[in-house]
């Protein structure tokens, strides 16, 4: 990014904040999971970091909140690295132009999902990881926290607890999977992985630093003086962006391409993180969301900041 539009970045993410204000109350919060219903609806925040380290944010940038679907992108990028090529042998990576819990496609397809971002295609990943780590929930949590830099990274255990107890459609689909042989373990095993894993929160300043591998030919970039890690092969960063890009916003995933065009994951906890390769990324946070699960005020957001920047995906 040129130095002069790093400049401009705090005036321009002002602005947005000050105009996105007018959309509150234009979405609902999540209510299925009951414990969600209860995050207060008015706040807003936006954290952007760049490849150079500089980072940048407005509002309520360091309050935590539920990640929810993000943490698919994090449990899809663990089973790429830990298991590679074979977990497509489970898992499609075609958008599904669906809602995030459709089980529709699930037994034309024979009980394998479209791609590991919808709701039944994060299960078979959680599945994937559960055989693989006898302590999922703690290997998931370490790569964040190593990502995040923060010891302290948590799952909220009564989010999780309120999801776990309110299930069943999830719970539904993990059964549907298995009587098709796509699924390996107890699915009452991967319920409780899947709902803890969900139930992770972090900060927009916290998720714009976890995802910063993405944006940096698979490097991640660390805070703490330690030397910067190649998280992820350079080729697999890529091709996460473009599942992103494709398939990140559910049944929303060509309209957030048209309006941002930058690689997304959305989550029902209000979040989104965009990736702008070779440059850096953006995470916003608005518990409103639209009729498809994705925040309002974040989906303004980001579609204004490239406006403004003219950041894409394409860029290096
Ligand atoms: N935990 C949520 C679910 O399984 C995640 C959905 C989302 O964020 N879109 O329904």
């Amino acid at each position: 990014m040129p130095a002069a539009s790093a400049s401009a970045l705090p005036a321009i993410l002002d602005q947005i904040h000050t105009d996105a204000q007018a959309l509150f109350g234009q979405g609902r919060v999540a209510s299925y999971i009951p414990a969600l219903a209860e995050v207060p609806p008015r706040q807003f925040g936006i954290a952007v970091a760049l490849v150079d380290g500089s980072t940048f944010s407005v509002g309520d940038a360091h309050t935590s909140f539920s990640l929810q679907s993000i943490t698919k992108l994090f449990a899809f990028v663990l089973a790429l690295k830990s298991v590679g090529d074979e977990l497509w042998q489970r898992v499609g990576r075609e958008p599904s132009g669906a809602a995030f819990n459709s089980m529709v496609q699930l037994e034309t397809e024979k009980g394998i999902p479209r791609n590991p971002f919808i709701n039944a295609g994060a299960l078979v990943i959680t599945d994937i990881l559960t055989t693989r780590y006898a302590h999922l929930d703690y290997a998931l949590l370490g790569a964040l926290r190593r990502l995040t830099d923060d010891p302290e990274l948590s799952w909220n255990a009564r989010i999780a607890r309120s999801e776990r107890d309110t299930a069943h459609r999830n719970m539904a689909m993990a059964y549907f999977m298995k009587s098709y042989g796509n699924f390996v373990n107890d699915p009452e095993l991967v319920l409780d992985n899947y709902c803890r894993q969900c139930a992770t929160e972090m900060s927009c300043a916290q998720l714009a630093q976890a995802t910063m591998f993405l944006a940096n030919n698979g490097r991640d970039l660390r805070r703490d003086g330690s030397p910067d890690e190649q998280f992820l092969a350079a080729d697999d960063a890529r091709r996460v962006n473009a599942l992103m890009l494709t398939c990140g916003a559910y049944d929303a995933a060509g309209d957030f391409a048209y309006r941002i065009g930058l690689p997304v994951k959305t989550g029902v906890g209000g979040g989104i993180v965009a990736i702008a390769p070779g440059i850096g990324t953006v995470a916003v946070w608005a518990p409103e969301l639209d009729a498809k699960g994705n925040s309002v005020l974040g989906a303004f957001a980001l579609e204004q900041l490239v406006l403004r920047t003219g950041w894409n995906h394409g860029q290096a």
